[in-house]
């Protein structure tokens, strides 16, 4: 039997090199030159004045929140269909998330009903781009515009993707990137913010570092974070930086095979591989049962994991999520698209460094348990 993990990263450039530079020199805090040779390449790679890099992508939204400085009771529209990060990050800053459910084959916001979810409060919207396949951004821009809100764009599973050919991460006032293992570009853990405004750039370096002030250290007028990114972490990045095309060139070499590959299949809802704005880049490959399907995601994948095929499920919506229902929000709102897709939806192993042989026994595997359901 084969072990297909659902991700591998590939540390197969200059990844080692630049870390012994590390070790070599002794820079290894963020204090290190690969820190910002890290935020200019990834600034240059989107076309944007400035770069930020933090922690995690966690953190890179929760300062990005927090840079924008919105008053207390903001309302911030998101996608119910994502991340916790995206609704903790707006709480924590003080604002109330305001969902919009997603497209039945997009996975991502609909942008048609943004609008109906605007009110005297509302001062900004938050995109995600879903899975490899990027919001619509034209309808955000131009709503956002119409009605003065800020654009926060979350565009970790998005690097080296374009919506309408400009690059996604070049979209928002201010955009979030992820460099966990299993995104495009990895450092192991790390996060970056991109934005062109000098004062909101500031306020993000201010706020992941302890809100430290040039003209006297240690005395503070605000709270901050320690969200820095250390000298190890950037040198992995500006390694895999090196290989992006190549990268989106590979995801999107697994994404047109295991297409052809399910293609012939009952029962499956498939990505789409391409918008009018776009072409899946192919972050995970998401597969969907069809309502013919006698069981659900969850057992499905549990007859998965003994045949060798590593799989996770989807996103659980925003609206259905514990934690905050007992704050109080969302009571009653129902997202069917995101409710559907939470419940049939999983992702397959899509890393960089899956062979054709394994998606070949992935899909074998997947069609095998489909046949007996
Ligand atoms: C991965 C991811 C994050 C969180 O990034 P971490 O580095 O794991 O904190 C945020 N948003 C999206 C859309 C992600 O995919």
């Amino acid at each position: 039997m084969m072990k297909v993990a659902v991700n591998e990263p590939d540390l197969c450039g200059n990844e080692k090199k630049y870390l012994d530079e590390c070790v070599d020199t002794g820079w290894i805090s963020s204090e290190g030159p690969f820190v910002e040779r890290f935020e200019r390449e990834m600034a240059l790679v989107c076309g944007r004045k400035h770069g930020i890099a933090v922690s995690n992508g966690s953190a890179a939204l929760d300062a990005a929140l927090l840079s924008l400085s919105l008053p207390e009771g903001s309302e911030v529209i998101m996608p119910a269909f994502t991340i916790i990060s995206c609704a903790s990050a707006i709480l924590r800053a003080g604002c109330v998330p305001v969902l919009v459910d997603c497209g039945n084959r997009t996975w991502n916001m609909d942008t048609d009903q943004i609008e109906s979810k605007i009110t005297s409060k509302t001062r900004a919207i938050m995109a995600v781009h879903i899975y490899g396949l990027p919001t619509d951004m034209r309808p955000v821009a131009q709503i956002a515009q119409r009605y003065g809100l800020k654009v926060i764009e979350d565009a970790a599973e998005a690097i080296g993707q374009t919506c309408y050919e400009r690059s996604c991460g070049s979209w928002g006032d201010i955009s979030c990137f992820s460099f966990y293992p299993n995104k495009h570009v990895t450092t192991g853990e790390g996060g970056m913010i991109l934005c062109d405004d000098d004062e909101l750039a500031d306020r993000c370096r201010s706020m992941r570092n302890l809100c430290f002030i040039p003209e006297r250290r240690f005395v503070h007028y605000e709270l901050g974070y320690n969200f820095r990114m250390s000298n190890l972490q950037a040198a992995l990045g500006v390694a895999q930086l090196e290989k992006l095309d190549e990268t989106v060139k590979k995801k999107r070499h697994i994404g047109a095979k295991y297409q052809r590959l399910f293609s012939g299949l009952a029962g499956l809802e498939l990505p789409l591989h391409k918008t009018e704005y776009a072409e899946n880049i192919y972050w995970v490959f998401g597969l969907v049962l069809g309502d013919e399907i006698s069981i659900d995601a969850r057992e499905f994948t549990k007859r998965l994991g003994p045949l060798g095929v590593g799989t996770r499920p989807f996103f659980w919506p925003m609206h259905e999520q514990p934690v905050l229902l007992d704050r109080g929000l969302f009571g009653g709102e129902r997202y069917p698209a995101a409710e559907r897709i939470a419940r049939r939806g999983f992702y397959i192993p899509s890393g960089v460094a899956l062979t054709d042989e394994q998606m070949e026994y992935v899909a074998c595997q997947v069609a095998s348990v489909l046949e007996v359901s």
